[in-house]
């Protein structure tokens, strides 16, 4: 799969390169050379061909001569095209780049016919004749500063070309760059070649222009829609900058859409995109490998750029090309460091890294060859050797549209795998989700459930509860209220015929010579006799509001509410009654052959100052009266 992007990318970049070649790959370009301002073309074909007019070419110093006097004027020498002029040394010294020079040159051809030249940028003005006819002109050319106006401007210019020698004389003018001359070569050839060379050109630059303009554009809003993404707006304005400045140099086509443009603010403009690319290309490396790039080169880049970008807002060309070099330097050693950052980049095998590795070795490598190129040392000296190695200068442009492309790959590559990261997270987000609401179903259920067995036990526990306190109030013998519940009723029956003042009557019931019983029918026999006893005085009472207990061992009471001292006692009595008819056989008894029983009564109206005591005292007094009368009997005590 890496491989398949691989090939791609690198077709790609091939057919990039393949569309620079454009420009001038169809021509086959002839480079004789002139010697003594004299260039022999007759061997060449004119009509297919196109000829460098390089070498050496007739040159007057501090003159402006229209070639009707060039005859008679005197030749300083022979310079150099395409070089500088600074560090020419004439019989009065070496020459800076201030000045205004005359050049000329004679090309012997076999043919006449219609012919074309191309002119490149020349530093900073000139006019240019051919066989005599003045062709064209770039600027204003002038003996000093005030009277020249400096004009790049790379055009094409038509003449007739006779058989034997034609005269090309160029006046140059400059006092307001660095370097004074005509530092790029002068091409030769058919009107048709030469045209189509010109657009071609053109078309490239515009080509580069809008392909840059639309890859920042693109990377700009990338970053106004993500602040976060630093590395699209770096890269973005880099785009952009390197856009601006591909219509500024090579073939100058704002020049060409803004004859009057200001040759400083266009000369500001261009060395700034540079200037200022520099820091952005770093701030872009920084962002995207931080690990890899130290951050003191990033701001030293910043730094740097800052102090000569404001050195060029601040001083004209002529002082601010003359640092130049320096920036120079300083890129060449920035450029050796990223190099330095892609080999440590790609020994890691970074994800993805060889795009920007790619990329950005192309950039390096050819704004190395520009420099280089473009360097004083080049164009003032002109090492064999370095000329030939370094043919073209504007490899740079080229260059950043691979990186700009490769980067942009890799841009598009990361964004569209966090897409993919996103995807897969938002999946296993709603599978958990989807699982959170299986889960906290299950968990609800278990709860309510958990909770209906916990009322459920409650529930049962307060049965049981309630079962327990019945029975701690029952006598489990005889199943009548025992002593405990008869506490708690005759404190509320007592308390209650307080407040309606209503009589209450209390009954206490002993079964004779019990004791003789158990000792002659035994304790089981015992247990019996007081069920039976007990069911009998319980089922015996006349109404629901009347309550017997048992109160200890063969001893009954019962409570008789709201009831009047004769309808007790003649409760008494049925219930002694009652107890004899029961027949039960008590052979050891003084009284009678059956179980009897001696009965107390007592019955009072409660007062605020009595006490349901002293209601029992007078029922316990009644019974042993009725003890000691003889048993089997209901006394009555008040
Ligand atoms: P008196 O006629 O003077 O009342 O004499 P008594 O023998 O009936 O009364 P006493 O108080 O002398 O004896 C009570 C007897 O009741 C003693 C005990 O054997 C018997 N008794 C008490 N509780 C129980 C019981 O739960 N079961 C049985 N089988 N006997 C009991
Ligand atoms: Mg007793
Ligand atoms: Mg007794």
């Amino acid at each position: 799969m890496d491989n398949c992007k691989l090939l791609l990318t690198v077709m790609i970049i091939i057919t990039l390169l393949f569309l620079t070649g454009c420009s001038t790959g169809q021509f086959f370009i002839h480079r004789p050379k002139a010697e003594s301002g004299i260039i022999d073309l007759t061997q060449l074909q004119l009509e297919n061909d196109i000829i460098q007019l390089d070498g050496e070419w007739e040159f007057y110093w501090n003159q402006l001569i229209s070639p009707t006097e060039i005859d008679t004027a005197l030749m300083t020498g022979y310079i150099n095209v395409p070089s500088s002029w600074n560090n020419y040394i004439t019989d009065k010294g070496t020459i800076s780049g201030d000045g205004y020079a005359t050049y000329r040159l004679t090309f012997v051809t076999d043919k006449k016919g219609r012919l074309a030249l191309k002119i490149p940028r020349v530093r900073t003005a000139y006019k240019l004749w051919v066989n005599g006819e003045l062709t064209g002109s770039s600027g204003t050319v002038g003996t000093t500063r005030a009277t020249m106006v400096p004009q790049y401007l790379p055009q094409v210019v038509f003449f007739d070309a006779k058989q034997g020698n034609n005269e090309v004389v160029i006046q140059v003018s400059n006092f307001y760059h660095r370097s004074g001359g005509i530092l790029e070569s002068i091409k030769l050839g058919s009107e048709k070649q030469i045209l189509e060379l010109q657009y071609k050109n053109i078309a490239y630059n515009v080509l580069v222009f809008g392909c840059l303009m639309l890859m920042g554009a693109y990377h700009l809003a990338l970053f106004f829609f993500r602040k976060k993404n630093t590395s699209a707006l770096y890269f973005g304005s880099f785009c952009i900058l390197i856009g601006i400045r591909t219509l500024l140099v090579g073939e100058c086509f704002l020049i060409h859409l803004f004859p009057q443009f200001s040759w400083e603010i266009a000369h500001k403009i261009m060395t700034l995109t540079y200037y200022l690319g520099v820091p952005l290309i770093s701030m872009f490396f920084r962002s995207v490998f931080a690990k890899y790039f130290d951050a003191r080169i990033n701001k030293m880049a910043q730094i740097m750029g800052a102090v000569f970008g404001i050195f060029v807002i601040l001083t004209p060309a002529r002082v601010f090309t003359v640092v130049n070099p320096l920036y120079q330097i300083w890129t060449v050693i920035a450029i050796i460091y990223m190099f330095g950052v892609l080999i440590k980049i790609s020994l890691h095998k970074e994800k993805d890294s060889w795009f920007i590795v790619l990329g950005a070795s192309t950039l390096l490598l050819a704004t190395l060859n520009d420099i280089i190129f473009l360097s004083i040392w080049m164009n003032d000296y002109r090492p064999a050797f370095l000329k030939a190695l370094f043919r073209k200068g504007d490899l740079s442009s080229v260059g950043q549209l691979i990186f700009a492309f490769a980067s942009s790959l890799l841009l598009a590559k990361k964004f569209s795998d966090s897409m993919e990261q996103k995807e897969i997270i938002t999946a296993k987000l709603s599978e958990m989700n989807t699982n959170l609401d299986k889960i906290v179903l299950h968990r609800t259920e278990a709860l309510v459930e958990a909770n209906e067995k916990i009322e459920h036990q409650k529930h049962e526990l307060e049965k049981a509860n309630r079962r327990l306190k019945k029975l701690s109030l029952k006598d489990p013998l005889t199943k009548l209220w025992n002593k405990r519940k008869y506490d708690e009723t005759i404190n509320s029956e007592w308390n209650r015929c307080l407040r309606h003042q209503r009589p209450i009557s209390l009954i206490i019931i002993d079964i004779d010579y019990f004791k003789e019983y158990n000792d002659y029918y035994g304790h089981l026999a015992g247990d019996r006799c007081l069920t039976r006893v007990g069911q009998t005085i319980k089922n015996s009472l006349p109404r629901p509001t009347y309550m017997a207990a048992r109160y200890g061992g063969e001893e009954f009471i019962v409570i008789l509410p709201e009831t009047e001292k004769e309808e007790a006692v003649r409760i008494a009595d049925m219930l002694r009654r009652k107890i004899e008819a029961l027949h039960i056989c008590h052979e050891k008894s003084p009284v009678c052959n059956y179980l009897t029983a001696s009965i107390g009564v007592a019955s009072m109206v409660p007062t605020i100052n009595s006490s349901h005591e002293k209601l029992f005292k007078a029922a316990d007094k009644a019974l042993y009266q009725s003890k000691a009368n003889g048993r089997n009997q209901v006394k009555f005590s008040s």
